[in-house]
């Protein structure tokens, strides 16, 4: 999962209207009457900085609705002439583009879909050459960074300087509660990599349905994330499309309202107090790589030891007893169990590699 590292953003520009941003609205364009409506309720809360509505919807099946297309843009271009908000959709193609251009779109982002191929994402980039205009890219489908990373590149190689990228969870073949794996370590790098690309949290294509949108917003909020983008529909349960992850303008206005924004830095009290607990955590982590060095040192030594005795690497024996002593300390030690296992099980790994190399050494 790791990203290619490269300050490859130099210049990026701070563009966010509002901070953190929030950018509410339909999955789809339906009508021009449930647009203004759902526009009008949003308006109210006086929280939503945006108003999103997909025109083209890339839809599975071919018989789904596919989106209402041109008629579309002039309801969002209507939307922001009553409420002031700025407008954003998802465009996949040039033409898309094009179209969104000529009706003063202030915004646009490019959908999970089509960020998986470069040359769409090619194509979108050479034609918002010398257009100002900010971009927004949604994570890949697949657990991939660098292709996500590789489509911000395409955009900020023809000149986009306003860019943010969108985390909306990635699908996985494993079962979650969740319609999309938030794999919150991707986002995170990302963050870590490129710090100048804002990264805009999208819980409504993470989450699947409305029960999880308040925490997994929280946790976007506390994990320093620089927005949300969540859908709202002024009738969820009538929405043509993602009909189970809409929400009421009403039930978005709560779940805003109870939201806790923290401070990412505190005042100067506070950052001294954390200098020290971070010095002892520092100190901490020197002591578990020297022990996981020596521990490793000892590896070596059963290899080669095995290696002249002709025993196999893997005793299922060993590591099961060794697995099942280690979680019962670690449980009253209060550690998760299934984090110690996961982490036990990496270490056994790493172990197993250290010997078989030696094994296969001539
Ligand atoms: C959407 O935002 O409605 C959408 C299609 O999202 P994604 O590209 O994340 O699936
Ligand atoms: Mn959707």
């Amino acid at each position: 999962m790791k990203a290619a590292v490269q300050q490859v953003f130099e210049g990026v520009v701070d563009w966010l209207p509002g901070r953190p941003v929030t950018i509410a609205g339909p999955c789809s364009a339906e009508s021009e009457q449930q647009m203004l409506r759902t526009a009008h309720e949003l308006s109210a809360i006086g929280k939503v900085d945006v108003f999103r509505a997909g025109i083209w919807k890339p839809r599975t099946r071919p018989s789904d609705f596919e989106g209402v297309g041109e008629a579309g843009l002039k309801w969002l271009k209507q939307v922001k002439e009553e409420t002031g908000m700025m407008i954003t959709t998802e465009i996949a193609n040039p033409e898309h583009v094009e179209l969104a251009l000529k009706y003063d779109i202030d915004m646009l982002w490019v959908g999970a879909r089509t960020v998986v191929n470069p040359f769409s994402v090619q194509e979108i980039a050479d034609t918002l050459k010398g257009v100002n205009i900010p971009v927004m890219i949604k994570n890949p489908i697949t657990p991939d960074i660098n292709l996500w990373i590789g489509a911000l590149e395409r955009m900020y190689r023809n000149g986009v300087k306003k860019l943010a990228a969108i985390h909306r969870g990635f699908y996985l073949f494993e079962r979650s509660p969740y319609r999309n794996a938030p794999m919150w370590e991707i986002p995170i790098e990302l963050k870590r990599t490129h710090p100048e690309i804002p990264v805009i949290c999208d819980p409504s294509h993470i989450s699947g349905t409305p029960e999880y949108l308040p925490e997994i917003s929280q946790k976007a909020m506390d994990l320093a994330m620089d927005g949300l983008m969540i859908e709202s529909h002024c009738n969820p349960g009538k929405a043509l499309t993602d009909m189970k992850q809409q929400i009421s303008p009403e039930f978005l206005k709560d779940m805003l309202d109870k939201l806790v924004i923290r401070k990412e830095y505190g005042g100067a009290m506070f950052e001294d107090q954390l200098q020290q607990l971070r010095t002892e955590i520092d100190k901490l982590d020197a002591e578990f790589i020297h022990i996981l060095s020596r521990r490793m040192n000892l590896i070596d030594e059963i290899g080669n030891y095995k290696k002249e005795n002709d025993i196999t690497v893997f005793q299922l024996k060993r590591w099961t007893e060794m697995l099942q002593q280690r979680l019962r300390v670690g449980s009253e030690q209060g550690l998760d169990k299934e984090f110690l296992s996961q982490l036990l099980k990496l270490i056994h790994k790493e172990s197993l590699r250290i010997q078989t190399e030696i094994m296969n050494k001539k």
